[in-house]
């Protein structure tokens, strides 16, 4: 065995993986787009906006109940009755949604409502966790943690696989700098590189790499642009109140903006 990567890896499975979820397809050559809050703040304003990103185009909502803060002092999550919140978004949208599982003893009521479970950055090595979402019957979204390598990542994907779930996406979420340009660099290489090391799709967060939401539509162009299969963007109604990630929230106008501008996104050549 040549490559580290026996089953996320191209040498021994030809041909991308496709992980459909609904009928939206990642890993085909379509952009799937999932927006939303960064955590899930209450029923009515989630409702709200999740309503407006569907109108605006959004496939897939976005919204953590299970929130990895810094701080013990921030804003946790509303838990459990933001999985409530979540179901009732899905049934009124009919759109799917994902959301953080931080803990494996939340795991199955996390499964019960997801139709995509997102492991943090915070968490993309954590063994136990991997192997259980192995035995998880619902799709994976691994986030690369905030200064992974590609090799541990691939591996930390190769654990969900080899514990028996078949279906895992990617997704690259800035690299951390000890210069603080952007909150983290956005790492478009590894967008490439993935694409062509591993079978598995890829998403981009614009959001947390850009840390700030003047940078995220040319981010979400740059992650187009690189191959990337799907973009998870951080969309809130008052991006200024919102209790997580507030400077790079979008409002729901420049949402809008970003989605026109991303069905225009071919450059001639001067
Ligand atoms: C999030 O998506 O809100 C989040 C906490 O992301 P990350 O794990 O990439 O920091
Ligand atoms: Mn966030």
């Amino acid at each position: 065995m040549t490559s580290p990567y026996r089953l996320a890896g191209r040498e021994e499975n030809p041909g991308d993986l496709i992980v459909n979820i609904g009928g939206l397809k990642f890993g085909e050559a379509d952009l799937i787009v999932i927006a939303g809050p960064c955590s899930v703040e209450g029923e009515e304003t989630y409702m709200r906006t999740a309503t407006a990103v569907k109108a605006a185009g959004a496939h897939m909502l976005r919204g953590g109940v299970f929130k990895p803060r810094t701080s013990p002092y921030s804003f946790q999550g509303l838990g459990r009755t933001g999985l409530s919140i979540l179901a009732a978004a899905k049934r009124q949208t009919g759109l799917p949604v994902v959301t953080e599982v931080l803990d494996l003893r939340d795991l199955d009521a996390v499964a019960e409502v997801a139709d995509l479970l997102q492991v943090g950055a915070r968490n993309m090595q954590n063994f136990p966790l991997l192997k259980e979402l192995g035995r998880a019957h619902k799709p994976v979204l691994l986030k690369r943690g905030l200064c992974a390598t590609i090799e541990e990542w691939l591996l930390a994907a190769e654990y969900v696989l080899y514990a028996g779930n078949p279906q895992v996406i990617l997704c690259e979420r800035g690299q951390r700098q000890s210069k603080e340009t952007t909150s983290c660099s956005l790492d478009i290489g590894a967008v490439a590189a993935v694409r062509e090391l591993s079978r598995l799709p890829v998403v981009v967060d614009p959001s947390h790499a850009a840390g700030d939401r003047s940078l995220v539509t040319q981010l979400s162009r740059a992650a187009a642009a690189a191959g990337a299969h799907g973009l998870m963007v951080e969309v809130h109604e008052n991006p200024e109140a919102a209790l997580s990630d507030s400077h790079q929230s979008l409002h729901l106008d420049e949402f809008r903006a970003l989605m026109s501008q991303l069905t225009t996104l071919d450059r001639k050549l001067a």
